[in-house]
């Protein structure tokens, strides 16, 4: 019997037809339907057009800020429910947790995702690894090819992010390294990761991918 990974309730206590048809659909869902109506998708919300952030203008004041263009894709919002699944999954590491996500954040990139683009996942530093165990990103898009062309050197000295301002976040040693230069040469790169939350982590990336010949790099993340 199936049980819902977040609440533990048994899946197949479900009683409507929809339900019991979005699970065909999605026969590896792993969350009951109560649970899962508690994340928010942005398709069909008011959304900016550039990085999916919920607004109501055309652009969001982040990306105005920006005002680099970089576009970004996000297939849920990040609210409470979905914190409360982060902290789960990545901090008492319950690996399991990708598979509430897995099938349809996989399908969301496969129906973005161009010809000739190459898939590059953020990567955890190595002590995150250790820790963990698992990179949450690459968990959520098990089953897509990718490459592995990043690696991220964040140390201790560089761990307090968030409590910059977004010059001093920006102006910050950049932790990415690319590790394979070869792969990526004059490639298209759609980065994944799993939460846009201030946009630097993907344009730290992006900025090494592109001094290693990187054509273009856009991003899609599980949340924005
Ligand atoms: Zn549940
Ligand atoms: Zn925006």
């Amino acid at each position: 019997m199936k049980t819902c990974l977040i609440c533990s309730k048994d899946i197949a206590n479900a009683s409507s037809l929809e339900f019991i048809l979005s699970f065909k659909r999605f026969n590896e869902s792993a969350a009951c339907r109560e649970c899962f109506s508690q994340f928010t998708l942005l398709e069909g919300k008011k959304i900016c057009t550039t990085c999916s952030k919920i607004t109501a203008s055309i652009e969001c004041s982040d990306c105005k800020s920006w005002n680099d263009g970089l576009i970004n894709q996000s297939m849920f919002q990040y609210n409470a429910m979905m914190r409360a699944f982060f902290k789960s999954y990545k901090f008492q590491g319950d690996y399991a947790l990708r598979l509430v996500f897995r099938e349809r954040f996989v399908n969301f990139i496969k129906n973005s995702i161009k010809e000739n683009e190459q898939i590059v996942p953020i990567p955890i530093d190595e002590d995150t690894m250790k820790a963990r165990g698992f990179n949450q990103v690459t968990g959520l898009i098990e089953g897509l090819d990718f490459l592995n062309v990043l690696s991220n050197q964040r140390t201790e000295n560089s761990k307090h992010q968030f409590q910059r301002n977004r010059e001093e976040r920006l102006a910050h040693v950049n932790t990415f390294k690319a590790i394979d230069n070869h792969a990526i040469d004059g490639q298209n790169v759609l980065l994944v990761d799993d939460i846009y939350t201030t946009g630097t982590t993907i344009r730290q990336a992006a900025d090494v991918l592109k001094k290693q010949g990187v054509r273009t790099v856009r991003s899609i993340t599980l949340c924005r």
